[in-house]
């Protein structure tokens, strides 16, 4: 089981910290080679140096198209296969909407909608040719159940679902997994900024009674990288504590 991931080339978007620091650091503790990018240079790679093993920092920002397509090709030139993609970079600019401007709806929807597509995009032909290929997208519960405040991430959450499912239905004959992990609340940088008061009213809303941890996200993203997930495709994972239900 410790290395079941030894083979493997992981890519991780918006890997310096949280959610996708802790897929990071459970796919290194299976023996995966794993890069990750985010836009701060200096972190992602003094993060990938901290997990140490097969781990290695990269800056790229998930909204430039081409700022994408040169990080999957130079990973694919330098370690010759790209087996598993989690798209995890993400970004709230919350505002109730008659007072949401245009470049805040927008910068929400590139990093959380328009930078998967451009990942999976740039992944497609090497994935096809391997005849393998394992993809996470992060979306959270916002994208199903909505939020006052949030209608650019909500939709670029829920845009994500549909996504998934169109693109695991292109690609499903090729052994190519597509797979939506939706969190809900998780002490993440993300969620730092609550008041007690409105930590307090999330709360209220979770069944289990507390925020989830990025470990228990990362648990989910490994499982349905792994071999046991194969029959899996075009799936909602919510991992929420039941807040979604
Ligand atoms: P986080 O702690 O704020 O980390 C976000 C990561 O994404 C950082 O590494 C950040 O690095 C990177 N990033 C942001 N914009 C990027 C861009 N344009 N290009 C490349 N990297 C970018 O957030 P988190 O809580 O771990 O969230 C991870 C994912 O889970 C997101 O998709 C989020 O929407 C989702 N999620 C989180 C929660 C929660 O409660 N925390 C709930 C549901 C869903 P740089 O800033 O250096 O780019």
């Amino acid at each position: 089981m410790m290395h079941d991931f030894e083979n493997k080339v992981v890519l991780i978007t918006g890997g310096s910290r949280g959610i996708g620091l802790a897929c990071a650091k459970a796919f290194v503790e299976k023996g995966a080679t794993v890069i990750m990018c985010a836009r701060n240079e200096a972190a992602v790679t003094a993060a990938a140096q901290a997990l140490g093993g097969t781990c290695r920092g990269i800056a790229c920002d998930v909204s430039d198209a081409d700022a994408v397509k040169a990080t999957v090709d130079a990973v694919v030139k330098e370690y010759g296969a790209l087996h598993i993609l989690v798209n995890n970079a993400g970004t709230t600019d919350d505002g109730l909407l008659a007072r949401m401007k245009n470049a805040q709806w927008k910068r929400v929807m590139a990093t959380n909608l328009d930078g998967a597509f451009y990942l999976c995009r740039a992944a497609a032909r090497v994935m096809l040719r391997q005849r393998y290929g394992r993809i996470i997208n992060i979306g959270s519960v916002i994208g199903l159940r909505g939020q006052a405040g949030q209608a650019n991430y909500a939709a670029a959450k829920a845009g994500l679902i549909g996504f998934t499912k169109a693109y695991a239905r292109e690609v499903a004959s090729r052994n190519i997994t597509v797979n939506l992990v939706a969190p809900g609340l998780i002490d993440t940088d993300m969620i730092a900024d609550l008041t007690a008061e409105a930590r307090e009213a999330a709360l209220d809303h979770i069944p289990v009674k507390r925020a989830g941890c990025p470990e228990e996200i990362a648990h989910a993203v490994v499982f349905l990288a792994s071999d046991a997930a194969a029959y899996i495709t075009g799936a909602v994972l919510p991992v929420d504590g039941g807040l979604a239900m």
